[in-house]
């Protein structure tokens, strides 16, 4: 039978595991990642649609949902909602389509595809968080290349991180998040051109923003375009899609778990994109919403607005860390960026609400802007 004591475990605390002995060191050394309690507050932290969906759709939800086979597993493939959304969202009749429960897992599934040892996985910074935490959970080599202060992408050092690093994948939300803004196209184009791995543009914000690269998504022989439904109001369902050639989509299904989009999820998105004019019509509201919310922030003394293509607005405001928790305090929740990168030092972020949360939101922060700037004698 030989020994069967497993080698590389360290069994010195008399033979009992515990985390510090067996899980890897850099696990240990993580931060968990934290969504905030937003229990009882005016929820304007997490790019979620204010409107809920109608009550029409509702009905037809209510019975699809009351016959769902939930005693059977999901359809592996999900094939007739990916050949729905082929026919609903957009996607070139050439290229395929890998979902993910929520494009968090698309994410994860690209780390854990490239990651052969030594591999890099390279985004701007400040962007989205869940590129830098899968390339590490999956064992890549994260990089990171600052943007210019006003958010544009530093070409020079991006090129130039691209020539050291090699990256098997890069990631570019368009528009970016927590910046908000779209980069240039031509930029990209090049960045696609030059690579020598895979670039994922990454579109969650696509709804709000009027531009998209998915009508080329196969002109490259590296570019895939990912999206979600959850800006788009389904951020409860959890499911985001990855869109490219399928030589690429066909390998990544294989990291895929089989059985990743639920039962519920697969029948209500069918449901949603039936009526998916419901949906955009929401969005085109929200992006009314923004320039109003925008053009009542910028008139606030103190508080400088980043152009935004998303449904959210990135501002500047001093002391914003005192203005994040007075807001709390009044029962607003909305993300403190300061401290997460430092061309994010003083700014905030608010997603884009319904008229009346924009207003009780702007209320709130003028009384507590004109207190901070008399308390400080400004
Ligand atoms: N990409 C970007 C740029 C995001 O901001 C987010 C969510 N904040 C996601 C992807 C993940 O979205 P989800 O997992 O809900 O599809």
């Amino acid at each position: 039978m030989g020994d069967r004591r497993p080698v590389s475990v360290d069994v010195r605390n008399h033979g009992q595991a515990s985390p510090e002995s067996v899980l890897r060191p850099e696990v240990l050394g993580w931060k968990a990642y934290h969504v905030p309690d937003s229990a009882g507050m005016l929820k304007l932290d997490a790019m979620e649609n204010p409107f809920g969906m109608e009550a029409s759709v509702r009905q037809i939800l209510a019975d699809v949902l009351s016959n769902a086979p939930i005693n059977r597993y999901p359809d592996a493939g999900a094939d007739v909602l990916r050949s729905l959304m082929k026919r609903t969202l957009e996607i070139p009749e050439s290229a395929e389509i890998l979902l993910g429960n929520g494009s968090d897992e698309l994410i994860q599934i690209l780390c854990q595809a490239v990651a052969r040892p030594g591999a890099v996985v390279l985004g701007v910074e400040p962007s989205f968080v869940m590129y830098r935490i899968s390339a590490a959970i999956a064992g890549a080599h994260y990089v990171g290349v600052p943007l210019s202060a006003n958010f544009a992408i530093d070409e020079s050092a991006l090129f130039q991180a691209i020539e050291e690093h090699r990256p098997a994948l890069i990631f570019i939300a368009y528009p970016n998040n927590p910046t908000g803004n779209l980069f240039d196209d031509d930029l990209i184009r090049r960045v696609v051109e030059r690579a020598p791995g895979l670039v994922v543009v990454d579109e969650a914000y696509h709804a709000f923003a009027g531009k998209s690269w998915m009508p080329q998504v196969c002109a490259w022989p590296n570019l895939l375009v990912m999206r979600t439904l959850s800006k788009l109001g389904l951020a409860g369902l959890r499911l985001g899609y990855l869109v490219g050639r399928p030589e690429w989509i066909d390998q990544l299904d294989k990291v895929r778990l089989p059985y990743n989009i639920n039962v519920l999820t697969q029948l209500a998105a069918k449901v949603s994109l039936e009526n998916l004019g419901v949906l955009l019509g929401q969005a085109s509201r929200i992006v009314q919403q923004r320039g109003e919310l925008m053009t009542a922030l910028s008139s606030i003394p103190g508080v400088h607005v980043f152009p935004s293509e998303a449904n959210f607005v990135t501002f500047r405001v001093s002391g914003a860390v005192a203005v994040f928790e007075a807001l709390r305090e009044n029962r607003i929740l909305i993300k403190c960026l300061h401290g997460a990168h430092p061309l994010l030092a003083d700014c905030l972020r608010v997603t884009v609400g319904s008229a009346d949360e924009n207003l009780m939101f702007l209320d709130a922060l003028r009384r507590i802007t004109s207190l901070e700037v008399s308390r400080h004698g400004g």
